[in-house]
């Protein structure tokens, strides 16, 4: 039995599992993917606090050493359902495996929006992308276009322009929505267009894969049809919660409804980052929720203890 199990070994989970550890609990990282969550995509990291730059696989990978150091447990692992028992919660792996832990922590996070148009499920890995830094490279000297205008489209789209003949950024409001610093920087690329109040209508491929996207200008209704070898989207993103739904509760938007206690309806069940409610969806907002939410299931493990 655990003291803590922890859902998802990104930012929000690796924090929390260094905090339950420091306080002398055991913590065992379920990560259905890669350690790292989000983050591990991310080329350069510029706002976290204390570094000027480094990239995000260096970080998660930086959060990793130190909380295997700590002697955290892991398993590679997705999480499929989570029961509630009192005293005890189980948390169970897609494997059959069953988790059993005196507290949880859901720190499942968030995953990339389709697009859900015509061609997207066909052309998904043949073409259509929701990561330029995984993918960026297949790209390089090609013609690519980023859907989006948030910071994730903003950041990936510079990527882009470093490494391919061109970059079509096509964005459905009247203004980009990432931070300023990052939109001047992209608009200034000699190899970038910008399509502002336009909307991916269709994809549409050929036996090689993606072949072009036809855009509709909302103002003027006019069909575009680009050309393109690549498209990438980055147009936010959505929670996978569903196997907590029952022992958490969850919000109209499929979010873990907890605030910034990160308590669920449950005792003893905690959620933390961006998987949970919540405005802000960053690295520095999932760690806080990562430190909440292992000091409260510590204090709630302490009044376990008290109780026997
Ligand atoms: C390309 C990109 C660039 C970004 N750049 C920045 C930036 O520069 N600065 C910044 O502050 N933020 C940035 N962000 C946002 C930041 O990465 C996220 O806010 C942060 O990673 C959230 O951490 P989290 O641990 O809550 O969730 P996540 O990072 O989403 O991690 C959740 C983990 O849980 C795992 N998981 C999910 N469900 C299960 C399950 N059922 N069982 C087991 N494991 C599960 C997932 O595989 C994942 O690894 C960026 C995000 C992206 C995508």
């Amino acid at each position: 039995m655990h003291d803590v199990v922890i859902i998802g070994g990104g930012p929000a989970g690796m924090t929390a599992a260094l905090y339950a550890l420091r306080a002398n609990r055991s913590a065992m990282i379920l990560e259905k993917n890669a350690f790292g969550g989000q983050i591990a995509y991310s080329p350069k990291v510029e706002n976290y606090p204390g570094t000027d730059s480094l990239s995000g696989s260096e970080l998660a990978d930086r959060l990793f050493q130190q909380v295997t150091r700590l002697g955290a447990e892991f398993d590679v692992a997705e999480a499929v359902g989570l029961e509630d028992h009192g005293a005890f919660k189980a948390v169970l792996g897609d494997d059959g495996t069953v988790y059993e832990g005196r507290s949880v922590i859901i720190a499942s996070g968030a995953k990339h929006r389709r697009l859900n148009v015509p061609g997207e499920a066909e052309l998904e890995g043949r073409g259509i992308c929701y990561c330029a830094v995984c993918d960026g490279d297949f790209y390089r000297g090609k013609r690519v276009a980023m859907v989006g205008g948030g910071n994730t489209a903003l950041q990936e789209a510079l990527f882009l322009s470093d490494l391919c003949e061109h970059v079509t950024v096509i964005q459905n409001l009247d203004f980009f929505t990432g931070e300023e610093r990052l939109a001047r920087a992209l608009i200034r690329r000699g190899n970038v267009k910008c399509f502002f109040g336009a909307q991916v209508s269709s994809i549409q491929g050929d036996h090689g894969g993606l072949s072009c996207v036809l855009v509709r200008l909302e103002r003027s209704g006019e069909e575009l049809r680009i050309p393109l070898d690549g498209l990438f989207v980055a147009i936010g993103l959505e929670p996978e919660n569903g196997p907590f739904a029952g022992v958490a509760g969850l919000n109209e938007y499929g979010y873990i409804a907890a605030d910034e206690s990160c308590l669920t309806k449950t005792p003893g069940v905690f959620a933390a980052g961006d998987c949970r409610s919540k405005r802000i969806r960053q690295l520095t907002t999932a760690m806080a929720d990562g430190t909440v939410a292992a000091i409260a299931a510590c204090g709630y493990l302490s009044g376990l203890d008290a109780a026997q």
